[in-house]
């Protein structure tokens, strides 16, 4: 089954209100209307609007870095995904990795934004990938298929605004890439899994990205990869002249 190649961009805690908004205006000036690939940038919570006026005329979708697991509350500095939608917001990252490791959250949180972050109408992306230390001890695909498990929370009729990353810890921001070999195998692991969960069907459809140092000089042999329909891309989605390659890259 033919996935549109999906190009995503997380701009972590970088950037000025004036520089996104710059890169926003570059970002959909290349992507325009294009619809061989989908691309989206994941910007700082105080920079989405910005970024949403920036990204007027054309289709990039607007995506946020996280949301908290619960509608609205008592909840000092969090974010709910019913905010973010009303913000014009139209996926968000769940589960990655500094998330994860930096910020101490839980499987159990993260079941939680997800089923959340859909029933609020966004379009989720789990990040899951193991560490350098899971991975020498043999234990990749166990890690996968217990990050995985937030799937659990999608219900059919939300299938279709779900994506994965993978995004092994040892390759984020090192400049460490995993080969090409080693994406499709984890990538097949996550498809397997995700059918275990939610269906071939799913399996089939859902998108997996893969990220962890993802640049121009390595983007078309790991999007070449049968199983990789796209990346996340951190460090070189910061300017446009290291970005738009890598969306050059990205053809059926
Ligand atoms: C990321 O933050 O999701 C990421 C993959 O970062 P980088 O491309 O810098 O490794």
């Amino acid at each position: 089954m033919a996935r549109t190649p999906y190009i995503a961009g997380n701009w972590k805690m970088h950037l000025t209100k004036r520089k996104a908004s710059a890169l926003a205006r570059d970002v959909a000036s290349q992507q325009g209307q294009a619809s061989h690939r989908k691309v989206a940038v994941f910007p700082t919570f105080v920079h989405l609007d910005h970024v949403r006026r920036n990204l007027k005329g054309s289709n990039v979708i607007l995506g946020a870095q996280n949301c908290f697991g619960k509608k609205e509350g008592a909840f000092t500095g969090e974010i709910s995904p019913y905010m973010l939608r009303d913000m014009g917001v139209k996926v968000v990252l769940i589960g990655h990795s500094e998330r994860r490791h930096v910020f101490g959250e839980s499987e159990a949180m993260l079941f939680d934004k997800v089923k959340i972050a859909l029933r609020a109408k966004l379009d989720v992306m789990l990040c899951v990938g193991e560490t350098l230390e899971e991975r020498e001890g043999g234990q990749t695909f166990k890690v996968l298929a217990r990050q995985l498990k937030a799937l659990k929370v999608v219900k059919p009729t939300q299938i279709d605004r779900v994506s994965v990353a993978y995004e092994p810890v040892w390759a984020i921001g090192t400049g460490k890439t995993a080969t090409p070999t080693m994406a499709q195998e984890a990538h097949a692991e996550c498809r397997r899994q995700i059918a275990g969960i939610l269906g071939e069907q799913a399996a089939a459809t859902i998108p997996i990205l893969y990220g962890g140092s993802v640049k121009a000089a390595n983007a078309a042999d790991l999007l070449a990869q049968t199983d990789v329909d796209g990346a996340l891309v951190g460090g070189a989605s910061l300017s446009i002249d290291d970005f738009g390659p890598i969306l050059d890259a990205a053809q059926h």
